[in-house]
């Protein structure tokens, strides 16, 4: 058996989803939101079921969503991008293991900046790479370049970035990006740009793909996901944009995982790309809300709050809330004895981990939020 596997941890989110299951806690752990995406999504998906859309289609993705891709980078983000170099996915999470297994040698190095989503440093090392980690410190959780520098070697590929960056709810800025894009040019990198989070942004954020910044677009992979733009997390329709010449071993990596995405459900997410501006606005709003509905509640209870520029999500500062327990027994503790799920930040890094930070999804109904946050507020 594979040691990666043999002795891998089951997934923070399943896990934390599992026991809040079994606890019937409310979870605000795993993001999912309470709601279904735009109707005429599931309506365009729903026709297609029905219209005889269940066979393979193309394993790049259907034209009709790869056209839909293309529209959508010229229209919210200026990017010109032909279909040609749009590749359709079974979710982010594909996009990231086709680049991932495409891009690394083994032996070459890949550096992620904590705190990380889950899924990189397993599918770094499950290409025979080593991941290296460069820390970034909260409440600011400033793009240090200088440390990315720092960790830059002979073998190093890729750098992995992650903007809006998913746990800390950070949207980096153009500066920030600017620089970022300097350095991988510099040291002749790729950037592995994991963007789901592109249309969750508040407060009047807009997102900068770092493909378009000079010099970019030839040396990004840029990943994204229908399931965070429409709040339909369980359709895992995913897609990347990138060059040529790192699509195309992309495109043979992704043969042999999943090779298509189901043809029905490309067409509902080509669909919803097309929608009016309007709609997008309305579910970034609705997003927005919910964070502040649930971090006024929390904030009245005593519990210090970081900034939520984007995302889902929200940290709580446990340390600066008065509360000296670690971040992983006080989750547990509040699905088994508060009724509430909530995400360790821990389980976001490799080393150095803080122990003072949970995460919580806000994208819930207003009821639920606030019987989350009475219980929250009972729990201090
Ligand atoms: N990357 C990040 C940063 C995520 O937050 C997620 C899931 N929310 C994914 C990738 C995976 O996306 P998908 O469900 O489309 O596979
Ligand atoms: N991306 C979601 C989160 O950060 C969950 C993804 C998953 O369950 N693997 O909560």
């Amino acid at each position: 058996m594979n040691p990666l596997y043999a002795n891998m941890r089951t997934s923070i989110f399943e896990e934390i989803s599992l026991l809040a299951r079994a606890a019937g806690a409310i979870n605000l752990g795993q993001g999912f939101p309470d709601w279904d995406g735009p109707l005429p999504v599931r309506e365009a998906a729903a026709a297609a079921l029905i219209d005889g859309q269940n066979q393979y289609p193309p394993s790049s993705g259907l034209p009709a969503l790869r056209t839909a891709i293309a529209e959508h980078h010229a229209r919210f983000h200026g990017l010109a991008v032909e279909p040609e170099h749009v590749l359709v996915t079974s979710g982010a999470t594909e996009a990231l293991a086709a680049a991932i297994l495409a891009l690394l040698e083994p032996g070459d190095e890949a550096i992620l900046l904590q705190p990380c989503y889950d899924a990189y440093a397993p599918l770094v090392r499950r290409a025979g790479a080593v991941p290296c980690f460069v820390t970034l410190q909260p409440p600011g959780w400033r793009l240090d370049v200088n440390a990315i520098e720092r960790a830059i070697g002979p073998r190093t590929r890729i750098v992995i970035l992650n903007n809006p960056l998913n746990p800390a709810a950070r949207v980096f800025t153009r500066a920030e990006l600017e620089a970022f894009a300097a350095l991988c040019i510099r040291h002749d990198l790729i950037a592995l740009c994991d963007e789901v989070w592109e249309h969750v942004l508040f407060d009047g954020r807009v997102h900068v793909p770092l493909a378009g910044l000079p010099g970019m677009a030839e040396r990004t992979v840029k990943v994204s996901s229908a399931g965070k733009i429409f709040s339909m997390t369980g359709w895992k329709v995913g897609w990347i944009v990138a060059p040529p010449d790192l699509l195309g071993p992309i495109t043979r990596a992704h043969q042999y995982l999943t090779f298509v995405t189901p043809p029905a459900l490309q067409l509902g997410v080509a669909a919803g790309l097309a929608l009016p501006g309007a709609v997008f606005a309305e579910m970034r709003d609705r997003c927005a809300g919910a964070r502040d509905r649930l971090a006024g509640t929390l904030t009245d209870a005593g519990y210090a709050l970081l900034p939520s520029e984007g995302s889902y999500f929200l940290c709580v500062d446990l340390a600066a809330s008065g509360i000296s327990e670690d971040d992983r027994s006080l989750c547990l503790r509040l699905i088994a004895d508060h009724g509430v799920a909530a995400i360790p930040l821990s389980a976001f890094y490799e080393q150095d981990a803080p122990r003072q930070l949970i995460r919580l999804c806000f994208a819930k109904d207003d009821a639920i939020l606030d019987e989350a946050a009475g219980r929250l507020a009972r729990a201090r």
